[in-house]
């Protein structure tokens, strides 16, 4: 009965993902504009799931409006159908989540998905161009040659084989980039606040000033932090080697930028290649002038600088991965409940899915995490064989899930009532 199911999905989300939502016989409305807040509160009252990007905002109205029509369900004791009728799901079709308002969706008992991984080879590649582009110095030929100027050179131009790459963050991005330069030649060193297993050759150190010390080039992976805030500054800069380069390819403020301009233009760096900038122009064709960083107009002119527009992550793979990443989350949590990989959420699933079993019920019961609530839960579920069990919280929020054999199907309808019944109950659906 998935076609009670009905998901709102905007923003020309990936034909993939829709097409994996009509294969589970979900009713899908598929369109490919944001939506305003004012329209969202008028139509989301309709749909048990919403797919978005980063251009619609799910605010705190929104939310409410989302669950509004649940509420007069609830009030008068009546589940039409075993979806009661409201938003169970968010799913933002890219890596960040600041459209949506978190805590209020988790406190409505709305897991939010997203996609955090799906581009790190896109970036761990786009790495690898640059440390080559760099070496060869092959930007400042290209557009010299745009003017008309032959230059033929070999001075200050290096293979990259038998250079030590020194990667800081070893997270997705970085461990990928590892292999990739390592199939190169390439030595790598890497940095991380945890200790992580080197893949193939690499090596950890102990600290970020060695690997500045090594390195020929020194990538950036870190997340933005306020440890991270201006990692890279004059002291770090200094402590690189003499004719080394820089990447940044993380968040543009792990780099203090007037540090980086005073080094390359010293000459203690030989080149850098930047992605991401402390501000970035909200759309394609708006400045990147002096109003937006003050320093733009010199780091444009310094040579041996590749500057890109934040494409880090924007491949057509990714962005296939992303639709295919999501849409399989929203899918697992609407047919069994799982929350892994959720953003706002505890994050709980059961192994084995016995729903096709005849008489098998699993209970996914969100709820305010507060004394007392497994007893009550307990408490009706004890007249039932329960397979397995398993909650967990994250905040206020707790969620459990309970696989239950032997329930007759005039007993799920009572069952539901009396979950719902209990205090702390947030949101509860039966599989
Ligand atoms: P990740 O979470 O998988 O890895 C980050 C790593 O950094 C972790 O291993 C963590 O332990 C380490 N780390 C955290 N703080 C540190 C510190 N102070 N010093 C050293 N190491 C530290 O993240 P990821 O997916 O590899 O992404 C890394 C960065 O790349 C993120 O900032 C992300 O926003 C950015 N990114 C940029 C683009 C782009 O288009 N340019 C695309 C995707 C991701």
């Amino acid at each position: 009965d998935n076609e009670d199911l009905r998901l709102l999905i905007l923003e020309n989300i990936s034909q993939e993902a829709v097409k994996a939502f009509r294969a589970q016989g979900f009713h899908v409305d598929h369109f490919t504009k944001a939506m305003s807040e004012d329209e969202l509160v008028q139509k989301i009252g309709s749909y048990h799931a919403i797919g978005i990007r980063s251009k619609t905002k799910i605010t705190e109205r929104v939310l409410k409006a989302a669950s509004k029509v649940w509420v007069q369900y609830h009030s008068h004791n009546f589940y039409p159908n075993k979806h009661s009728s409201q938003l169970l799901v968010i799913g933002c079709f890219c890596i960040g989540t600041n459209q949506v308002d978190l805590l209020s969706a988790a406190k409505a008992g709305i897991p939010v998905f997203n996609s955090p991984f799906s581009n790190s080879r896109s970036v761990a590649e786009l790495v690898m161009s640059e440390v080559i582009a760099l070496s060869r110095q092959y930007f400042q030929r290209a557009f010299e040659m745009r003017d008309g100027i032959w230059n033929k050179q070999s001075k200050g131009c290096w293979e990259v084989r038998g250079k030590t790459l020194g990667i800081v963050g070893y997270g997705h991005i970085g461990s990928q980039l590892s292999v990739l330069a390592e199939a190169f030649g390439m030595r790598v060193l890497f940095y991380d606040v945890v200790n992580i297993m080197p893949l193939g050759s690499a090596r950890q150190v102990e600290t970020l000033a060695a690997l500045l010390s090594e390195s020929d080039f020194v990538t950036l992976h870190v997340p933005e932090l306020p440890e991270t805030t201006n990692m890279i500054s004059t002291e770090q800069l200094a402590q690189m080697k003499k004719g080394a380069y820089l990447i940044n390819n993380a968040r543009g403020k792990v780099v203090d930028i007037p540090a980086l301009i005073d080094a390359l233009k010293s000459g203690h760096l030989a080149g850098a290649a930047l992605d991401v900038y402390p501000s970035e122009p909200g759309s394609n064709g708006a400045p990147f002038d002096d109003q937006l960083n003050s320093w733009s107009s010199t780091l444009r002119s310094i040579p041996n600088v590749i500057l890109t527009p934040h494409i880090g992550g924007s491949t057509e793979e990714a962005q296939r991965m992303i639709g295919e990443e999501v849409s399989s989350a929203l899918i697992r949590y609407l047919n069994y409940g799982t929350t892994i990989g959720a953003v706002n959420f505890p994050e709980v699933d059961l192994r084995a899915i016995t729903l096709e079993e005849p008489n098998h019920v699993r209970v996914c019961y969100v709820h305010n995490n507060i004394p007392g609530v497994l007893r009550q839960v307990n408490e009706v579920l004890s007249p039932y064989n329960v397979e397995k069990q398993y909650s967990d919280s994250k905040g206020e929020i707790a969620y459990l899930m309970a696989d239950i054999a032997d329930v007759s199907p005039s007993d799920v309808n009572s069952l539901r009532e009396q979950i719902n019944k209990t205090n702390a109950n947030i949101l509860t659906r039966l599989l």
